[in-house]
């Protein structure tokens, strides 16, 4: 583009909060074909509450709730602050975790009171060699509702589920819309677990689930889709490497979501996320509005229309 439309595109978008870091941003939103969000902290606010916790026949609520929380305590996960304040609130008493252990993508692990307490997902209540018995038909119903359904184990052992809810940003639907207006496929990135994320994208209008995705994954996940492989439920689709690339935008708060940023033909965070992933982006939304994606790729395609 001219460096006349380059300053303008940059100067439209910055009156809204859309930080273009370059000229190369710019240009390179104009031929974004699929956009692909995390969900946790991009199309939901970030804001993780304790709703349920369900225990295994025979277990103590407080008493799993302490051994959870003192796990939790330790840990930097928002899911791990959102049961700490929960377990505070019901004024359980305090415990003191040895041993702790973060198991990136799964959850967490400790010594409480000489017991070996676990708190993640599926996978690492797999590693404990727990499996769920009367609990299985539970956690399908919390996750069914969108629920982040996060299984506790003491000394190997299924002993309660915590339900954990976090709503989707006010204008996340919105966003997803307009992005189907403009001709975008939208695809929906996560950790967390497929139910969960298929009934949150399923509410959304998300085209496609990407889910139980390790954080070393992700960034491999998007240069599958630059390549038109087929993801999570298949709908993205296209021609192999070269020419026929797919240009993929990817939308990211998390320090888990920097490398994907990069990969990405534009990373674009939200302005609310860590520093990491604001610092990696090619484009920063100031005001952590997912209706600004579809705003910085009508700029970049503005610009674009201008040069020629
Ligand atoms: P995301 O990419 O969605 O932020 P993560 O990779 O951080 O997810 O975590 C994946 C899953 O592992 C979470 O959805 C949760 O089920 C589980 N998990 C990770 N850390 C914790 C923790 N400290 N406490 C409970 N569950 C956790
Ligand atoms: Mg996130």
């Amino acid at each position: 583009a001219t460096p006349t439309a380059i300053m303008v595109g940059t100067g439209l978008g910055a009156r809204r909060g859309v930080l273009f870091k370059n000229a190369a941003a710019l240009e390179a939103s104009a031929g974004i074909q699929t956009v692909v969000m995390d969900k946790t902290g991009t199309l939901t606010k970030g804001e993780p509450e304790v709703t349920d916790v369900i225990t295994a026949p025979g277990a103590d609520r407080d008493e799993v709730l302490r051994l959870v929380a003192a796990v939790e305590r330790q840990s930097e996960h928002p899911l791990a602050d959102a049961v700490v304040r929960h377990a505070e609130a019901r004024g359980v008493r305090r415990a003191e975790a040895r041993h702790f252990e973060n198991v990136p993508g799964h959850g967490a692990t400790a010594v409480v009171d000489g017991h070996r307490v676990a708190v993640g997902n599926r996978r690492l209540a797999a590693r404990e060699g727990a499996g769920l018995g009367p609990l299985a038909a539970q956690r399908d119903e919390l996750a069914a509702t969108g629920r982040t359904v996060v299984i506790a184990t003491v000394d190997g052992r299924a002993a309660a589920l915590v339900g954990i809810a976090d709503a989707a940003r006010d204008t996340s639907a919105a966003a997803v819309a307009e992005l189907h207006a403009l001709g975008v496929e939208v695809v929906m990135l996560t950790g967390d677990n497929e139910a969960t994320a298929r009934r949150i994208a399923g509410r959304l209008g998300i085209d496609s689930v990407i889910a139980e995705v390790l954080p070393g994954e992700k960034a491999a996940k998007i240069a599958e889709l630059q390549r038109g492989g087929a993801a999570g439920d298949g709908s993205a689709s296209g021609s192999a490497s070269g020419p026929g690339r797919r240009r993929v935008a990817m939308v990211g708060d998390g320090v888990n979501d920097a490398p994907a940023l990069a990969q990405a033909d534009v990373g674009i965070a939200i302005g609310a996320g860590t520093d990491v992933a604001i610092e990696t982006a090619d484009l920063v939304l100031m005001r952590s509005d997912p209706l600004d994606v579809p705003t910085a790729l009508r700029i970049g395609r503005g610009t674009l229309r201008k040069m020629r």
